[in-house]
């Protein structure tokens, strides 16, 4: 009986609180370098080509305000004006550079958490994704891939936490580590989670978010770490 009760405390345990702790790892310039480039042909037929992450954002940004787009990825209502935008590079891996700093602590899979993948590209880039991972040793079966589509991470997130929750309303997830090298996604995600008031009540006491910034330096990668 005692073995029984204790079996079941355990059980009940697990459902309630296994995880408490969500790993997200951003793909492109996060777990590995890759040559994609956007090309994109504006409707005057003038051609450009967007080298990375940077370059994109930095377009992105620029026309959704000469253009007065709201949406967090203006790709589509550019589109819809007449601007030829190829993505493709983005539905494969493109000569893909593991960034180790990164997948090294990737491989750890800690048991009280979960992890995912988390890219904003398009969905059918998750199978050449999780081929990558599985190229680099990476057991996949512990890998959720999610593929945001452009849309916002933060918000995807923030749904995420409130997703499971313990009696006390509270979210069972008090940390969340984010490793993402976009500012604009780091921005945005710190929106959605530290300054949102619709978390407020969700998240239980000592709630963390810890963001490892993937950066570039002339040698390599570091991770710079910010948070709430
Ligand atoms: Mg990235």
């Amino acid at each position: 009986m005692k073995r029984l009760l204790e079996n079941w405390r355990k059980f009940i345990n697990e459902e309630h609180e296994p995880i408490t702790t969500l790993r997200i790892f951003d793909f492109d310039e996060t777990i590995a370098h890759t040559r994609s480039e956007t090309r994109v042909t504006e409707p005057d037929g003038t051609e450009l080509v967007l080298s990375d992450q940077r370059e994109f954002d930095e377009y992105m940004r620029t026309k959704a305000e000469e253009l007065g787009i709201e949406a967090f990825d203006p790709v589509n209502a550019l589109m819809e004006q007449g601007y030829k935008i190829d993505l493709s590079d983005f539905s494969i891996v493109k000569d893909p550079e593991e960034i180790t700093i990164v997948t090294d602590e990737m491989r750890q899979f800690p048991e009280d958490s979960k992890t995912y993948v988390m890219t904003a590209r398009r969905s059918q880039s998750l199978g050449p994704i999780l081929d990558y991972l599985e190229e680099i040793n990476i057991d996949t079966s512990k890998v959720r891939p999610i593929a945001t589509q452009g849309e916002s991470k933060g918000a995807t997130i923030a749904n995420m936490i409130g997703q499971k929750r313990m009696e006390d309303g509270k979210s069972n997830i008090n940390r969340v580590e984010y490793y993402e090298d976009s500012d604009k996604n780091i921005q945005d995600v710190m929106n959605h989670v530290c300054s949102n008031v619709a978390l407020d009540d969700i998240k239980p006491e000592g709630f963390e978010l810890i963001v490892y910034k993937v950066i570039k330096t002339e040698n390599g990668y570091s991770l710079q770490h910010i948070g709430c």
